[in-house]
């Protein structure tokens, strides 16, 4: 594996409570081999180069050892923002499965962000640090349809693998939920999966669904898009110019209606959509069950 000098690890997660209530943020990998077309770490304004290659941070397990102890307060770690920290190097390096260990061994919470199955090699250590803190797993899943799942998201596990990693989490007593972001506008933006999607997640156990029915595009993340939607969906480069020009953010063209399919299968379900929800209902607190819009 490769390695870039990282002279920090952890940082303050800016958005705090209002993003999964998490505390601090780190990601132990530059770089994804994952191939989501619709990646936004890809983007220019991150530096990160050669970005389908990751690479592994110096002595990371060191550095967080030592930002650990130096922390005063205890908290929610995010792992895995911008880079899947189950990439397939973590089945021989292992740094995520080392941070966890010190999490576990520091009392300090955990939120994970992933595509992969892999994560199931660390239960062990999920339940272990679920038994005295806080702990939150993020599976996103864009699309109930495998094959869809091949094209938009090639190098990582298909859809249905994920649903079942979600049942083997909740099973397992770990809250895990789905991020079904992005939501790709004419690509994965129909009725019926969007309804076929919840049915699997309920049928998996999953906690919650966050979605802000759209995607982000910029610069030479967009250029790489483009460049997949001419390779596999002839024809929609065009529409997406036509519909979105240079924007940043890419609503579904129909985000009001399909956010309320949505959020009226996840009440069917029993499934939570609001971020304080799904904040209070990780953390062990009381839900409210208030309900509010993204959009
Ligand atoms: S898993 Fe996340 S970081 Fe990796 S390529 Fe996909 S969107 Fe990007």
């Amino acid at each position: 594996m490769e390695y870039v000098v990282a002279k920090t690890i952890l940082s303050k997660e800016k958005y705090g409570a209002d993003w999964y209530g998490i505390d601090y943020k780190m990601n132990l990998y530059r770089g994804c081999s994952h191939g989501c077309i619709y990646c936004d770490s890809r983007s220019n304004c991150y530096h990160i180069v050669n970005f389908d290659v990751p690479k592994g941070k110096e002595n990371a397990l060191v550095t967080l050892e030592n930002e650990l102890l130096k922390k005063k307060e205890k908290g929610v770690v995010g792992i895995g923002s911008m880079s899947d920290t189950y990439n397939p190097l973590e089945k021989e390096y292992e740094q995520t499965r080392g941070a966890l260990k010190l999490l576990s061994k520091y009392n300090f919470g955990v939120s994970i962000d992933t595509k992969s199955d892999l994560i199931l090699r660390d239960i062990d250590l999920l339940k272990e640090i679920n038994s005295k803190n806080k702990v939150i797993i993020k599976f996103t899943i864009t699309t109930p349809n495998d094959e869809l799942s091949k094209i938009i998201e090639p190098h990582v596990c298909v859809s249905s693998k994920r649903f079942e990693a979600i049942k083997t989490l909740t099973d397992n007593g770990i809250f895990t939920g789905i991020m079904m972001n992005p939501v790709l506008p004419f690509i994965t933006d129909s009725e019926e999966d969007i309804k076929k999607l919840v049915r699997l997640a309920h049928d998996s156990g999953a906690k919650f669904i966050h979605s802000y029915m759209g995607m982000t595009l910029r610069e030479n993340q967009r250029d790489y898009y483009y460049e997949q939607l001419d390779k596999h969906f002839k024809g929609l480069k065009e529409k997406y110019i036509r519909t979105y020009g240079e924007k940043y953010s890419c609503p579904v063209p129909n985000y009001k209606e399909l956010y309320k399919v949505l959020t009226d299968e996840c009440d069917k379900y029993g499934i939570l959509y609001n971020m304080k929800d799904i904040i209070k209902a990780y953390k062990k607190e009381d839900t409210s069950n208030e309900q509010i819009t993204l959009f």
